[in-house]
């Protein structure tokens, strides 16, 4: 029996206006970084694809956020959309703008040394002061 296709996930902005597909996403982290905290309100979802694997249509705002990385967001609503740092051949996705989550898990939480003192991460998944060296 063949392996499993990959699945494709579609997605959309607030507005409508940026719509993209992502083939193969991996599960969600969170990440607690001021950087992500600023960006998004609070703290960032974030579920990687390969670029090749992911289609963007519409107007796309990207925003440099240090040397070689960029967030995107939609240039009409706003909406926080990507994040991306271009010596990866991945992009992040945040997953409030998919239609469907279907298979998709939460992993974990990444520099929550730099998390908001407002809130408590209390729901049992790994917690790593940084980006865990081994990767994620
Ligand atoms: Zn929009
Ligand atoms: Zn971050």
């Amino acid at each position: 029996m063949a392996a499993a296709e990959p699945k494709t996930y579609s997605g959309k902005c607030y507005c409508g206006a940026v719509r993209f597909d992502a083939r193969g996403l991996k599960d969600i982290w969170y990440c607690h970084c001021t950087q992500c905290r600023s960006l998004t309100g609070h703290y960032m979802a974030a579920c990687r694809a390969l670029r090749d694997d992911v289609r963007i249509g519409g107007d796309v705002k990207w925003i440099a956020v240090s040397e070689n990385s960029e967030h995107g967001f939609c240039a009409a609503c706003c909406s926080p959309l990507f994040w991306r740092n271009n010596t990866r051949d991945t992009i992040s996705i945040l997953p409030g703008n998919l239609d469907n989550t279907g298979g998709l898990k939460t992993k974990g939480h990444v520099y929550v040394s730099e998390k908001g003192d407002y809130y408590e991460v209390t729901d049992g998944l790994p917690q790593f002061e940084a980006f865990p060296e081994s990767g994620i």
